[in-house]
């Protein structure tokens, strides 16, 4: 009798769906995606082929609370806990088609935040260093990163402002806080041809996107259009 309900319950286990979201959600959540680089991305004009493998790939419904999962997919930022977000999918496809990401790029990242931005750039590059201020967030997004496989992600814990001078030049450079000026340090650690995107501007007043291009210690930037970030904290 004992041997008969000791096998039924073996049965049971091995009929029951492996842990893990219904595949029904998943198809789901790979139509919504689709459908945000479509209709969010490609719709405003980015062509940047990589970037948009990527944003097609990484899951940002891993990257949000589960209360949020269902947000997931559409046009806004949403909030990741100690007052900060996960920026927009626009913005993200944005600010990672005008660095122009290259398979063997070395790229550092200010802002780790959920951990978002800096799976999308993984799967295009080589290698990403990223730096978050807020500690607990910094250990959640590393612990989320290495359980979802990004394992060429660095995260560290500390202000970005001063960069990483041991892992530089790197070849890019995403800023995702609102900076009040472009930090020195960031653009003495880009490489020869080397881009940085940072929004810039005081805190509470109007940001503005900027690229930084480097080449051969000739430093110029472009204004591009108006944002909204979080602040860049010290
Ligand atoms: N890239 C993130 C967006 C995060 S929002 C994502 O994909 O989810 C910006 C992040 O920058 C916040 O988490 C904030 O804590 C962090 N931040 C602000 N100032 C910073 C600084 N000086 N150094 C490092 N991180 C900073």
């Amino acid at each position: 009798m004992v041997r008969k309900v000791l096998l039924a319950f073996i049965l049971l286990l091995m009929v029951l769906p492996a842990a893990g979201p219904h595949p029904a959600a998943n198809k789901q959540y790979d139509r919504l995606r689709r459908k945000m680089v479509r209709d969010q991305i490609q719709a405003r004009g980015i062509t940047n082929r990589p970037t948009l493998q990527a944003m097609r790939t990484v899951e940002r419904h891993l990257f949000v609370d589960s209360l949020y999962k269902d947000w997931a997919y559409e046009d806004t930022p949403l909030p990741i806990g100690y007052e900060q977000t996960i920026s927009q999918p626009f913005m993200v496809a944005y600010m990672t088609s005008l660095i122009n990401p290259k398979p063997h790029y070395r790229v550092l990242e200010i802002g780790t935040g959920s951990g978002y931005q800096a799976a999308v750039l993984s799967g295009i590059t080589d290698s990403v260093f990223t730096i978050e201020i807020v500690p607990e967030l910094g250990k959640m997004a590393k612990d989320r990163l290495k359980e979802l496989g990004y394992d060429n992600v660095c995260v560290s814990i500390g202000d970005g402002y001063h960069g990483i001078p041991e892992k530089a030049p790197f070849d890019a450079i995403i800023v995702t806080a609102g900076a009040k000026d472009i930090p020195p340090a960031l653009i003495e650690q880009l490489g020869d041809g080397g881009k940085m995107v940072i929004p810039v501007g005081s805190p509470f007043m109007v940001q503005y996107l900027m690229l930084v291009e480097k080449k051969k210690e000739k430093v110029t930037t472009q204004t591009l259009m108006p944002v909204r970030f979080v602040p860049f904290t010290r």
